[in-house]
């Protein structure tokens, strides 16, 4: 069989398992995965987007192959998919689970173009992580697989065979707004132009997900667990990114800023990544094989080396190769070579630190010290001798 008797056209954005899905149920079939080897189509490549079937589906459905690839969803092995010419990690686009808005199905049902039972149909824009509500309705999407994995991809056949109904799924839903960050996101899925701003030089997935990150630090604080948040917080934790980065760099600089100062204020001792950046730090070192996560890492780091007493060698989300631009007391002290305290004494002595500078706290511009460092060296306690002692004292 070159091409099927009864045939309802793609929708515009409508994924190509998802027209199966409809033809399947318009031929009276059980599943679309039956429906497709009848056919000779194996229904499970098509979801993981394999040429040679959508190939096939285009002949079978008379379409121009090109025209086609915009409803594809490649998946490359366990981690990386792709779609609309961007590349995403598995949990930054859905491909076997399905995200959709029941109402919007349901409405489709309600239509009176094609028939009944074989209107409703899954939308690509829906699949990214990034959209959460809909737009038409304001409520957030529901993600689920109708009928169990055996239906992956096949809405349709899984509620049929389930004995659910789309209205069995409103209740998931919660009222929400759409953002203006989810918009923005969407279009750069579509391929559309936006607005010059400063998010435009990262590529998709690494600029949602500094901007949802960013956001969810900024309303929770450093310690938030993104994934446990609600989806209408998740969207809202994105729209307050979205905010911040439409400012331009230097804001983000800024409040990256009040996240270092935020970490002098805290008892912690040890300078790393996580201790100042929480979140967004262990979030953004999760794909670091992705294209552009490592512009946001170097965009951390260089505010940690403008902040923080850490310098080449040190490790901060990789290691730094900038020259230090802060000491702290032990950093200068063992770079020297010299006794941490004779330091700080001699430092207060020349009115460099205030009396009562503590160890933890005080950092200072390597230059401060230039003066100082023979006149410690000359008082005998280098910085092993000074530990020897203090080991013999204990
Ligand atoms: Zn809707």
């Amino acid at each position: 069989m070159n091409s099927l008797k009864l045939l309802v056209p793609r929708e515009a954005d409508e994924l190509l398992t998802s027209h199966v899905s409809r033809l399947a149920q318009l031929h009276g079939s059980y599943s679309a995965s039956a429906f497709s080897r009848y056919l000779g189509l194996n229904f499970e490549a098509l979801l993981t987007g394999d040429p040679q079937h959508v190939s096939k589906y285009a002949e079978l459905t008379e379409s121009i192959e090109e025209n086609v690839a915009d409803g594809v969803i490649k998946t490359f092995g366990q981690k990386y998919r792709y779609a609309h010419s961007h590349s995403f990690t598995r949990c930054h686009l859905l491909a076997t689970r399905t995200k959709f808005c029941p109402h919007c199905l349901i409405e489709d049902e309600q239509s009176e173009f094609g028939r009944p039972g074989a209107r409703a149909f899954i939308r690509s824009t829906w699949q990214p992580r990034f959209f959460r509500v809909c737009d038409v309705h304001n409520t957030t999407l529901v993600t689920a697989v109708p009928g169990g994995f055996r239906f992956a991809g096949d809405v349709l056949g899984g509620l049929a065979a389930a004995g659910q109904k789309l209205e069995d799924y409103v209740s998931q839903t919660v009222s929400a707004e759409p953002t203006t960050a989810q918009a923005y996101f969407v279009m750069r899925y579509n391929l559309q132009p936006t607005n010059l701003q400063w998010l435009n030089r990262l590529p998709l997935q690494a600029a949602v997900h500094f901007t949802e990150i960013l956001g969810a630090v900024i309303r929770h604080g450093i310690k938030v667990q993104f994934d446990e948040l609600d989806t209408a917080e998740q969207s809202l934790c994105m729209h307050d990114g979205y905010e911040l980065t439409l400012k331009g760099q230097k804001a983000i600089k800024a409040y990256l800023l009040s996240l270092v100062k935020d970490y002098y204020r805290r008892p912690t001792s040890w300078i790393n990544a996580h201790a100042v950046f929480g979140e967004l730090a262990d979030e953004m070192c999760r794909h670091p094989d992705m294209p552009g996560y490592s512009s946001v890492l170097t965009l951390l780091r260089r505010v940690a080396v403008d902040n923080l007493p850490i310098g080449p060698g040190d490790n901060f989300l990789g290691v730094i190769k900038d020259h230090r631009r802060l000491h702290s007391l032990r950093t200068a002290a063992k770079e020297h070579e010299i006794s941490p305290r004779i330091l700080r004494s001699l430092m207060i002595e020349k009115g460099v630190i205030p009396p009562g500078s503590t160890f933890r706290r005080t950092v200072f511009h390597p230059r401060l010290i230039n003066d100082l460092i023979e006149p410690a060296r000359r008082l005998g306690l280098t910085w092993e001798k000074n530990s020897r002692i203090r080991r013999q004292q204990s």
